[in-house]
C-alpha cells in the first residue's frame, strides 16, 4: 500500500473510469481508500417529525485502492510508484519522471 491521505489519484475501472480526486482516508489495512468527489452514494432521508422536509445526505463511499492509479504531481499521469532508500528515509518516487512524491 503506497497511497496515502493528500495523495491524487484516478480511477481506473469500474463505472467511475477517469475520474479524478484526493484522497481524503485511507482504510488502515490499506484496502480500501475514500476519494473526493468518488463513488457518492445518495441517501434520501424520510422526514421523522411533522412539519420536517425530507432530506438527501450524501456519503462518501470507500473504493478498493487496486482501483484507483496515483496521479504524479510533477509529470501528471498516472503512474506507478516505487521507493527509494536516502539517507536511511524511504522516499516514494514516480516510476515515470523519477520524482519524489
Ligand atoms: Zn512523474
Amino acid at each position: 500500500m503506497k497511497l496515502k491521505k493528500g495523495d491524487t489519484v484516478v480511477v481506473l475501472s469500474g463505472k467511475e473510469k477517469g475520474k479524478k480526486g484526493k484522497i481524503v482516508r485511507v482504510h488502515p489495512a490499506g484496502l480500501t481508500v475514500v476519494v473526493e468527489g468518488v463513488n457518492i452514494k445518495k441517501k434520501h432521508r424520510r422526514p421523522t417529525k411533522s412539519g420536517e422536509k425530507g432530506q438527501v445526505i450524501e456519503k462518501q463511499n470507500p473504493i478498493a485502492s487496486g482501483k484507483v492509479g496515483f496521479v504524479c504531481p510533477a509529470c501528471g499521469k498516472a503512474v506507478r510508484l516505487g521507493y527509494k532508500l536516502e539517507e536511511k528515509r524511504k522516499v516514494r518516487v514516480c516510476k515515470k519522471c523519477g520524482a519524489e512524491v
